[in-house]
This record gives C-alpha cells, sequence and structure tokens, in this order.
C-alpha cells in the first residue's frame, strides 16, 4: 500500500509540477493569456522542469528503483527527456516568431538546445532503438561510447538553468526564481553525487576477483569479494549517517518483507552486501583485460555468502573480453538495483529462462534453496544448445531435495506448449521471465491469446 502511494504521488508530482508555476505565469498575464508569447513561456518552463526531472532520475536514485525497477525508470527516463525536448522546440519556434535578439542570456539557451537536440538524436539511434544498435554497432559506434556521449546532457542542463534564471520573466518574479533555482541545484547536486562522489565511494569500497571459471566457450563466471578496510568502513558508515540516507533506511526498513531473507542474516558488518536474490549491480573492472567501462550484471550467488559472482556470456566487444580477467583484478560496484525478487512465501511460481537469462534465477533458487523451499516452483530455460545448461546439475539437485520444485530445460524447442500446460496446472502462477525481447513478447502474447490465468507477470530486460 506505502508502495503505491509513493508511486502515484512521484508521478503526480512529475507530471504536475510544472503545472503551478504555470499557473502563477498565467495568472500575472491574464489579459494576455491566449497569445503566442504566453504559450512559449509554458512550454519552456514544461520543458525546464521535465529536463530537470530527467537529470535526476539520471542519478540512479535507489528509491525509485524499488518502486518502479530501474528499467522502468529508464524507459521512463526517455519518455519525459523526448516530452521536454519536443515542448523546448516548441518555445524556441514560438519564441523566434515573436521577436528574436542574441544576448547571452539567448545564446545559453541556443546552446542547450542544440546539445540536447544532438544527445537525444544519437540516443534514439544507438542506444534506445536495438535495431539500429545491433545493425551498426560493430562498424561504428560502441554502447559505451554511445553511453558516455549522453553525459554531455549535463552541460546542456547546467546551459538551461543560466539561460532560464537570467530570463527578464524570471527575475521579475523572485518567487518563481527561487523555485527554479532550488530545483536546478538539487539535480545538479544529485548529479554530481551520482558521477563524482559515488564514484570515489566505490573506490574506497574494494573488491578483488576470487576466481573465473570458463563454464563454457562463451560463458565465463566470476567470484569476487569485498576487502574489508577499516577506512572503508568509518566513511561508509559517515555517508550512511547523512539525513537522506537516514530516511531511505528507514523506509528500507518499513518496506520489510523483500528483505526477510537478508534481515535474518548474521551480517558480517562489512564485507556481506544486503541484497535481494536476482538483484544486479554495475561492474567496472579494474584490469589489463577490459577496459574501464560500466556494464550491468546480475549478481548470481546466493544471498548469504561474502562471495559474489557474475555470470556473463560473450555477446560483444566488453564481454567477449571478460574471461581473461585474472584473480586479484580488482573491481567496483554500484549497486544491487532492481526488483526482479521473488520471496519464498508458499505462493505459486513459474520462473522462465531464455539463455543466459538464467542468471537471476540461479541466484533465487539458490538463496531459497538454503532452507526448504516453501513456494511451488516451475523452472523453464530454454536454450540453443546442450552445451548452454551450464546450471544443470544445480537445478537437478534442488529438484530432487525439493518435491515442489519442477525443473524443465528446453533445448531447440518450441515453448509454446509446455509454458501453457505448466500455467494451466498451477492456480494462478506469478510468472518470472527474463530473456530475450523477443521472447518476452511471445510469452505475454501467449498469456493474452490463451487467456492463461496468471496473479503477475514479472520480467527483467538485459538492456537499459
Ligand atoms: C539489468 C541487466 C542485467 C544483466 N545481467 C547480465 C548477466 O547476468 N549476464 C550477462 O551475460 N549479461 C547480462 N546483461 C547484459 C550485459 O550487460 C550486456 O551483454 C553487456 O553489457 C554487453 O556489452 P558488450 O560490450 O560485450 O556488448 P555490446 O555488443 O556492446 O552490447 C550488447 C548489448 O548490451 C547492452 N549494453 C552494452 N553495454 C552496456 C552498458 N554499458 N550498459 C547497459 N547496457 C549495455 C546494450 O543493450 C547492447 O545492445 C545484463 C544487462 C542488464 C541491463
Amino acid at each position: 500500500m506505502l508502495k503505491k502511494i509513493l508511486i502515484f504521488s512521484f508521478l503526480v508530482v512529475c507530471i504536475a509540477l510544472p503545472l503551478i508555476p504555470s499557473y502563477f505565469y498565467c495568472i500575472d498575464f491574464f489579459d494576455s493569456l491566449f497569445e503566442i508569447y504566453t504559450f512559449s513561456m509554458v512550454s519552456g518552463i514544461f520543458s525546464y522542469y521535465y529536463f530537470i526531472i530527467v537529470l535526476i532520475i539520471s542519478a540512479r536514485i535507489k528509491l525509485l528503483d524499488i518502486l518502479f525497477g530501474h528499467d522502468k525508470v529508464m524507459m521512463f527516463h526517455g519518455i519525459l527527456a523526448s516530452i521536454a525536448f519536443l515542448s523546448s522546440i516548441l518555445h524556441f519556434i514560438l519564441k523566434i516568431s515573436i521577436s528574436f535578439s542574441i544576448s547571452f542570456q539567448t545564446i545559453t539557451g541556443g546552446i542547450a538546445l542544440s546539445i540536447f537536440a544532438i544527445v537525444i538524436i544519437i540516443t534514439l539511434l544507438f542506444m534506445a532503438n536495438p535495431f539500429i544498435r545491433i545493425h551498426w554497432k560493430s562498424k561504428i559506434i560502441d554502447y559505451s561510447k554511445v553511453k558516455c556521449f549522453h553525459n554531455f546532457s549535463v552541460i546542456a542542463s547546467v546551459s538551461m538553468i543560466i539561460h532560464v534564471n537570467i530570463a527578464s520573466s524570471t527575475i521579475n518574479t523572485p518567487g518563481k526564481q527561487l523555485s527554479m533555482i532550488v530545483i536546478g541545484a538539487v539535480a545538479i547536486l544529485l548529479y554530481i553525487y551520482h558521477a563524482g562522489i559515488r564514484l570515489i565511494i566505490q573506490k574506497i569500497n574494494k573488491y578483488t576477483v576470487v576466481s573465473v571459471d570458463k563454464l563454457t566457450d562463451s560463458i565465463t563466471k566470476i567470484v569476487f569479494k569485498r576487502v574489508s578496510c577499516k577506512n572503508t568502513f568509518f566513511i561508509s558508515k559517515f555517508c550512511m549517517r547523512l539525513p537522506l540516507m537516514r530516511l531511505y533506511r528507514i523506509w528500507r526498513k518499513h518496506k520489510s518483507s523483500n528483505l526477510d531473507l537478508c534481515k535474518s542474516l548474521k551480517r558480517n558488518k562489512n564485507t556481506i552486501i544486503k541484497r535481494n536474490p536476482g538483484q544486479f549491480a554495475f561492474f567496472r573492472f579494474k584490469s589489463k583485460a577490459v577496459g574501464f567501462e560500466e556494464h550491468p550484471f546480475t549478481i548470481s550467488s546466493e544471498t548469504q555468502t561474502i562471495f559474489m559472482s557474475i555470470t556473463v556470456k560473450k555477446s560483444g566487444d566488453y564481454t567477449a573480453q571478460l574471461s581473461n580477467i585474472i584473480v586479484g583484478d580488482s573491481l567496483y560496484f554500484d549497486g544491487p538495483y532492481g526488483v526482479f525478487s521473488p520471496i519464498d512465501n508458499g505462493s505459486n511460481y513459474v520462473f522462465i529462462a531464455g539463455g543466459i537469462g538464467i542468471t537471476p534465477f540461479i541466484s533465487i533458487l539458490k538463496s531459497f534453496s538454503k532452507s526448504v523451499i516453501r513456494s511451488n516452483i516451475t523452472l523453464i530455460w530454454s536454450v540453443r544448445n546442450v552445451s548452454d545448461l551450464f546450471e544443470n546439475e544445480l537445478f537437478e539437485k534442488i529438484q530432487k531435495d525439493n518435491s515442489n520444485f519442477t525443473y524443465i530445460p528446453l533445448v531447440d524447442t518450441d515453448i509454446t506448449e509446455t509454458f501453457i500446460s505448466t500455467i494451466k496446472a498451477l492456480d494462478k502462477p506469478s510468472v518470472y521471465f527474463c530473456g530475450p525481447p523477443l521472447m518476452n513478447d511471445f510469452i505475454k502474447l501467449c498469456i493474452k491469446n490463451q487467456k492463461l490465468r496468471i496473479h503477475n507477470f514479472y520480467y527483467e530486460r538485459f538492456s537499459l
């Protein structure tokens, strides 16, 4: 319930935020309400607030991630950025249709608009659209470089904040100017925290690789652990004392149920990372084998151990090099993130994995099977080749030890019949899916067309 209220409030605040300054602006200029100038100012206000919210969201705020899930936050980020950009174009066109003069204020607006335009076009072409990305990726542009370029939008945001706050319409209404400066400053500070301070904290919190196993030709498992360090302990404790972090921790305690598993752990203060099974993190390896780029991977180990692991499949330049990482290399860890974490509370579950999409389920099932599994679980794992079933033994053992766990590996087989019969055999199960986007669409369509009775459908996308 608390979660639903928070989600609703967040969406209302985000969407309605520009309405308040727009309302005050329209009241002041009531005589000219339907003139082009008013429309241009209102579109400018919308553009400003939406771009600022986009910047705030990009700071990877964990509370938002817990409420919506990281991929949905990123999707919202993209939609809001597009609306903000269209509003800024409208603002620009309407403004020059009335009058245009070159001044420091208009130049800052022009710089912001041009950078936003370039960043948004490049992002739409090479980050957000998988078809064009796949077509071009190896020939021209690498995803991580585009991601780096995406950060130029911060320069555009700063230019936009200056443009708006030195405009005569803002200066003449101090209340409006104050609110715009405050929200702009909050966004920039959050970004500085995300891009700078968070990285420093990550550098202090050292992790080291303890083993690298080639499970198959294309799949590598990397095990790592946090290195204890007294300084780290004090610095991270200090950060946890910051008011916002305290509020966040209190809220997480309140949220409780998802963390039941972790709560029961006797935490070794400095080495076990509190996490839920199925979560992921962003990793940077400090190694000669790979560049210092940041990539997201699911934590495939169970939650109750100081050793964490990722299981990675070669899918491009970076992942192809990861098997060359060596024991002793260090890594930076930002996480955990994600809400793909079912609770073992006696419910009916159908887990469906396509290929390497098995990683969250490895973590979930390893964590569940530490005690007796209480839920009724069927795992369907669909792969192309037998050799891709790299955790076959693990799932067979869990099946042997737990009568309420069924494991169905499918090698190069159509999943439809198995999926439909599994769902029909259970009473309104919750379906968890992780795998290729096409398979995701297919499962959703199958549920809809066959009118399958399920409790809920959750999915994890391996792309942001
Ligand atoms: C939440 C999440 C969990 C994931 N868990 C796993 C896992 O457990 N095992 C696994 O093998 N793979 C996982 N992935 C996918 C993995 O992140 C990508 O395969 C990897 O980043 C590809 O990098 P590349 O340079 O080798 O390939 P590329 O060919 O450069 O990229 C292939 C695709 O991976 C995505 N990608 C590439 N770089 C990034 C980046 N820096 N940030 C975000 N996405 C990127 C893009 O969608 C891209 O099209 C996960 C992805 C996400 C988003």
